[in-house]
């Protein structure tokens, strides 16, 4: 048995508590079965976002119209787009990998884990322990028992981020944010995108005016079925046909090349076999942790998705910061989420950071809106924006209870009201009292706070 310090298990965001154990001088063990770097760095955040970019640029060419230049679309290596950021973000995590093969106090297990106790993994045939441990392994696609999927060759976003050859089309079964991104992209380079969503719309956790608004955009440039549960799924004609039915009993049958299951994700506990050790889970299968990280087994840590806290790289890596105080540097400190934002990056853009007006409602909270349309700024204009707006939901107190936005890049724009909610003290008066240069898009969300009636 091997023994260490510190074991980190997953080399996702956990790649950084290995880090800093490392360098803290503590005999650190990091378990990683695949590419260092984890989900964002190999098949979330950044290959979607990049592929994205490349969308934007077709789209920019067709827009060009708009500003009186004649443009052509002419051919898109689309084969390029995946090669070119396959070999950029793979470079990047042999990289990591390589820094970490050298790196002091450091010995990385490139092989899958599984507990065999509450602080031990057996690895590639090894047992590995060490005295203190943090559970960083992550979650997967969600495939649900859908009648029929398993007879067909369906993708999850890992393979669609990664698919050599366009498809024609491509039936897209879920309408959560990896959904809509990845159906924002393949509609840009041309594939027909169905997209079947059991909700009454497109990504349904967002405020309402923002789902509503952008479920209206997407229906105005592919089919979208919303209100339609999948029942099933059978091959067809080198394809793939997707049955689904509405609350009332109405069915629907779409057929397409390709068929993405994004429903969802969950907790990589299983393939671990986190039970083994002990440690408790919630009832979706998520790790419980407290206010510190800490697990139900003492010096047992667990961050990022596994944990199940927020789901988001950027809460993954807030919780890295604050794991490494307690754990690496025996400083104990708490997570606070307070304003965790979040952003889509289709274009248009959503963004949002505290509460939504559904929420409000449902806690029975009384609040204030203000809102702001994007177009109807200078820089909107400029732009020539068809669409977006920026809603603020605020206490009669003044305090911010949230913000949402639809629009063009929102996802920088939201961070000045990450910025004072963050701060907890700050008012809607705090930004309206702000000088917003202009005519920045930001102006629209001065303009959204000084919507708000007090
Ligand atoms: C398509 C897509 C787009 C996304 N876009 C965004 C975005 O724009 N912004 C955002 O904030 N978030 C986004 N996310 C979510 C984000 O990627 C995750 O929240 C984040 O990467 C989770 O980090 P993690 O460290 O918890 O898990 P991971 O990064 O998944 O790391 C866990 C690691 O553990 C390893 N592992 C698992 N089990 C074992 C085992 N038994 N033995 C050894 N190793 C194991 C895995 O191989 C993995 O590398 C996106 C996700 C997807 C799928």
């Amino acid at each position: 048995m091997s023994e260490y310090d510190l074991l980190v298990i997953g080399g996702g965001t956990g790649n950084n508590v290995a880090a800093a154990g490392a360098d803290a001088g503590l005999d650190t063990a990091l378990v990683e079965k695949g590419k260092l770097g984890g989900t964002c760095l190999n098949r979330g955040c950044n290959p979607s976002k990049m592929v994205i970019q490349a969308a934007n640029a077709v789209n920019n060419v067709r827009d060009a119209e708009k500003f009186h230049t004649e443009a052509t679309l002419g051919e898109t290596d689309y084969a390029a787009i995946i090669d070119e950021m396959d070999e950029v973000l793979g470079g990047i995590a042999d990289g990591m990998e390589e820094r970490y093969r050298e790196k002091e106090n450091l010995t990385l297990y490139k092989d899958h884990a599984e507990f065999v106790d509450e602080r031990t993994v057996v690895v590639g045939g090894e047992e590995v322990s060490a005295e203190k441990v943090v559970v960083a392994a992550g979650s997967r696609p969600l495939v649900p028992p859908i009648d029929g999927l398993d007879e067909v060759d369906y993708m999850t976003s890992a393979d669609a981020l990664y698919l050599r050859e366009q498809p024609d089309s491509l039936v897209i079964l879920g309408g959560g944010y990896i959904a809509v991104e990845l159906g924002y992209f393949f509609e840009s380079m041309g594939t027909e995108v169905t997209i079947v969503e059991m909700m009454d719309s497109l990504v349904p956790r967002e405020d309402g005016a923002v789902s509503e608004g952008f479920t209206e955009i997407a229906e105005s440039r592919h089919d979208v079925y919303t209100g339609h549960r999948v029942t099933e799924v059978e091959p067809d004609d080198g394809g793939v046909q997707v049955h689904a039915e509405t609350e009332d009993g109405d069915t629907i049958a779409v057929g397409g090349e390709e068929v993405l299951v994004a429903l969802g994700r969950r907790p990589n506990t299983d393939t671990l076999d986190v039970e083994a050790a002990g440690i408790e889970l919630d009832d979706r299968g998520f790790i419980e942790t407290d206010e510190y990280l800490a697990t139900s087994e003492e010096n047992v840590w667990a961050l990022g998705d596994i944990a199940g806290n927020q789901m988001f790289k950027h809460s993954g890596d807030y919780e890295t910061q604050q794991l490494v105080e307690t754990v690496v540097h025996d400083n104990p400190t708490e997570v606070d989420y307070t304003a965790m934002p979040h952003a889509i990056f289709t274009e248009p853009q959503m963004a949002g950071v505290g509460k939504t007006e559904e929420e409000l409602e449902e806690a029975g909270e009384e609040y204030v809106v203000g809102t702001q349309s994007i177009p109807g700024t200078p820089m909107g204009r400029a732009k020539k924006l068809d669409h977006g707006f920026v809603k603020v939901l605020a206490a009669p107190d003044g305090e911010i209870l949230g913000c949402h936005m639809l629009g063009h890049e929102v996802s920088t724009m939201i961070h000045e009201v990450v910025v004072a909610m963050r701060r907890g003290e700050d008012t809607v008066e705090d930004i309206t009292d702000t000088i917003h240069a202009h005519p920045t898009l930001n102006k629209a969300v001065e303009y959204a706070f000084g919507d708000v009636e007090l």
